[in-house]
């Protein structure tokens, strides 16, 4: 009896004498009349949410240039003779991609199922085999070419399917051509979160350091041909639109009873 009492006065009573002070507090709204958010009717399993554009589904290539010399087979793109480049140009966008090493390995360290998706025909993350198969960090799968390597090895062995979603903001430039601010991305591999809202230094060559040379606002999606016969399946992009919202009054408090009053001055 006197410990579930102490229990009561421990746990409970706090609990009850807060509550009165909880519900009687004042309400903080933010003054922002917010747009009401769109409905979007999400995928089942990768698939393609009501919202996107749909680039690859299995069907055919003709939402890409040089398709023509890239393959379809049993739903999936096979790379073929040059790098293919989306006919649509995004900027902040969601991508969500599938890829598959060749089956079976060949080659070793780049030279092993290497190809790679360009964003805005420029900034390369790297497709790579890079199951059991080691390079330099900075150019294994997920990598920001040259510039970072993913956080952590995600890869799934050859011949099973890989996944990309990504989030891209693109840079933005000046009227002069300088850069306004930088690119970032964030990237999920397998469900793993493998590049944190990454800065990109700029565009990804192989010979040269990273550089922002000024650009459209929206640029294709390219699916790079390095010699290897990668397969991509389900491919879709959504473009980024932040919440709209107006500020039509200051922020304010309203009580219990809905009397409004203004902040308290820090
Ligand atoms: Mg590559």
């Amino acid at each position: 009896m006197p410990q579930r009492f102490e229990c009561f006065a421990l746990i409970c009573l706090p609990l009850v004498l807060a509550c009165p002070l909880v519900t009687c507090a004042d309400e903080y709204l933010n003054g922002i009349e917010w747009k009401k958010p769109r409905i979007v009717t999400p995928g089942q399993q990768g698939s393609a949410p009501s919202d996107a554009v749909v680039l690859f589904d299995g069907s055919d290539l003709s939402g890409w240039n040089n398709g023509e010399r890239w393959k379809v087979e049993d739903g999936v793109m096979v790379v073929g003779k040059g790098d293919v480049t989306s006919k649509e140009s995004f900027g902040d966008c969601q991508l969500h991609i599938e890829w598959s090493s060749p089956v079976p390995a060949k080659g070793k360290g780049q030279g092993r199922g290497n190809s790679g998706v360009f964003l805005m025909n420029t900034y390369e993350i790297q497709v790579l085999d890079s199951y059991e198969n080691e390079t330099y960090f900075d150019g294994q799968a997920g990598a920001i070419y040259k510039q970072t390597p993913p956080q952590v090895n995600a890869m799934r062995p050859p011949g099973e399917w890989n996944v990309y979603d990504i989030f891209w903001t693109a840079p933005r430039f000046n009227e002069d051509g300088s850069l306004k601010s930088p690119a970032y991305i964030t990237a999920i591999h397998n469900g793993v979160l493998i590049l944190n809202h990454f800065e990109l230094k700029g565009d990804t060559p192989y010979n040269r350091p990273p550089a922002y040379r000024k650009h459209a606002d929206r640029g294709p999606i390219r699916l790079q041909d390095h010699g290897n016969p990668t397969r991509f399946r389900n491919i879709w992009v959504r473009e980024i639109k932040r919440a709209e919202g107006k500020q039509v009054r200051e922020p304010f408090l309203r009580d219990g009873k809905g009397n409004e009053k203004p902040l308290p001055k820090s």
